[in-house]
């Protein structure tokens, strides 16, 4: 017998030849506790997260998708999906439950001359890239590449080319989804369009995303960005400039701040590294010779220490995070969506940066709005259409006895913000004990409307593990 939670919370045990069943239903695989790629399938990026189902499910195709969740749903069996295992708050994986790891799906396929990609829900930014960059075409998502593209695109998806194209659901054509009833349909503008809403921002709460249809721009392959370092003493003059700055930007242009501890990096000099400095990472997207003008400007806030930006192929830009974003270190994020960046905000992050509790520790600043404000709120579940920039607090530490001083300073940060703050959050940066924000501070005016497709597409709530959106009169899973 196996041993499972069900999703109420109590437990089930089912007899082991219903594993072999389903085993053997399945082009793809069931791993089990202690067999191989067991602790591989359930690892997460977010090192905190340590968490054991009973099954492991690894479709390889969407028939195996259907199979999986007819079988959690038929025993009630607690069930977690994992796409790229990036979330912060880590719901892609369930003590005891039944785990379904979509990562062996990872084809991307391009069709140049109707400029569209099909992405399997296991695909990994880096992926997607890959393969779209071959034909000198992509689409917006995130800014750092081991992100999967399905959690980052069922929450809103944002990153270097955003404020030109939109967010990642802004470029959404169609979606394959396998619903809690097990059947598989599609949704689009055409098709199930109530559906083909709620996935636009919904995150996992609709059903399982099997494939993803996106709309490519032309883009590269080469674009102009990079990083230009200030001394954390010129903060000031820095947030004068970025305001100044980002106030005018075309389109074209983005340019996060990043303020923490420089990393030993080879271009910055070594006196440099380990203190704390403010980080203007930027990309632009057009003409190269405009580009290295407009450029000019992020270079005059201050000082600079140390400078490492030009062309460069976009597929290298998405990886420059990378390392300072590496999977298995502890994690905890906060994270608040501003209209602008006045003085208070830039006094509340200043005094914190000043008392990071480790060097992995930073302030991110992401710069949103043209493109991403000109939906309106209610076209797509995500709301926010008036947001200019995201604040994000990466606590980021190694050892467990570091946890209570490093969310500490994550929520000191967070409280103080919060009164210069929109109040609206971004689902996909929200951690695990957040489950009171996800029905005003996530979705707003559109949880109502949320609320009730959940009940239509899943009214037992089998899709509980993500920031849950629960029927009409029903409690949220926490
Ligand atoms: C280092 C880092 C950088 C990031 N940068 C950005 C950024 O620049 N821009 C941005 O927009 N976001 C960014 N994010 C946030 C990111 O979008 C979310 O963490 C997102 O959930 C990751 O997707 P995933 O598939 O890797 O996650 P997972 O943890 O695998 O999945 C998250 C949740 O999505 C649901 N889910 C996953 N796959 C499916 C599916 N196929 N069908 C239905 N539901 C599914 C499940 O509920 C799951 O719990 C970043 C996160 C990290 C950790």
């Amino acid at each position: 017998m196996i041993d499972f939670r069900t999703a109420q919370g109590g437990q089930v045990a089912l007899e082991q030849e219903r594993l072999d069943g389903l085993r053997a239903a399945l082009r793809g695989s069931v791993v089990l506790p202690g067999e191989a790629g067991y602790d591989v399938a359930r690892s997460l990026w977010n090192g905190m997260i340590d968490r054991k189902p009973a099954a492991i499910v690894r479709p390889a195709g969407a028939a195996d998708v259907m199979q999986a969740v007819n079988f959690a749903r038929e025993h009630k069996l607690l069930l977690a999906v994992k796409g790229g295992g990036h979330n912060i708050a880590g719901k892609a994986a369930c003590d005891e439950g039944l785990m379904i790891d979509l990562s062996a799906m990872k084809s991307v396929r391009v069709d140049p001359k109707a400029k569209r990609a099909r992405v399997e829900p296991g695909a990994l930014l880096s992926d997607f890239d890959r393969e779209t960059q071959a034909f000198g075409l992509s689409t917006p998502t995130g800014i750092n590449s081991t992100t999967g593209i399905a959690g980052l695109t069922l929450g809103g998806g944002f990153g270097w080319q955003s404020r030109k194209n939109g967010l990642t659901v802004d470029n959404l054509v169609s979606a394959d989804v396998v619903l809690a009833s097990g059947e598989c349909v599609q949704a689009s503008a055409e098709q199930n369009p109530d559906l083909f809403w709620a996935l636009r921002g919904g995150g996992g709460n609709f059903g399982i995303v099997t494939s993803f249809e996106f709309r490519l721009h032309a883009l590269g392959p080469e674009v102009l960005a990079g990083l230009i370092v200030y001394p954390f003493e010129q903060a000031q003059g820095v947030f004068e400039g970025y305001r100044a700055f980002t106030a005018k930007a075309p389109d074209d242009m983005t340019a996060w701040l990043v303020l923490r501890k420089a990393p030993p990096l080879p271009f910055l000099p070594t006196q440099v590294h380990g203190t704390a400095v403010v980080v203007v990472a930027f990309c632009w997207l057009g003409d190269m010779a405009k580009g290295q003008e407009l450029a000019a400007g992020l270079r005059g806030f201050g000082k600079p220490v140390g400078e490492h930006a030009g062309p460069m192929p976009f597929t290298a830009w998405q990886a420059a995070f990378d390392p300072l974003l590496a999977p298995g270190a502890r994690n905890y994020w906060k994270s608040h969506d501003f209209k602008a960046l006045d003085r208070n905000v830039e006094r509340v992050v200043g005094d914190a940066v000043a008392q990071l509790p480790t060097d992995e520790c930073e302030v991110f600043i992401g710069h949103l709005g043209a493109a991403v404000n000109r939906v309106a709120a209610g076209d797509t579940a995500y709301p926010h259409r008036d947001v200019e920039f995201v604040v994000n607090v990466h606590t980021r530490w190694r050892e467990p006895s570091q946890d209570s001083k490093c969310i500490g300073w994550a929520r000191g940060l967070f409280d103080a913000l919060a009164p210069h703050a929109t109040g609206g959050v971004y689902v996909n940066f929200m951690p695990e004990d957040e489950t009171q924000r996800v029905a005003a501070g996530a979705y707003g005016p559109n949880y109502a409307r949320l609320s009730k497709l959940k009940a239509t597409y899943d009214p037992e709530n089998l899709f509980c593990l993500n920031q849950n959106i629960a029927p009409p009169g029903r409690a949220t899973a926490r």
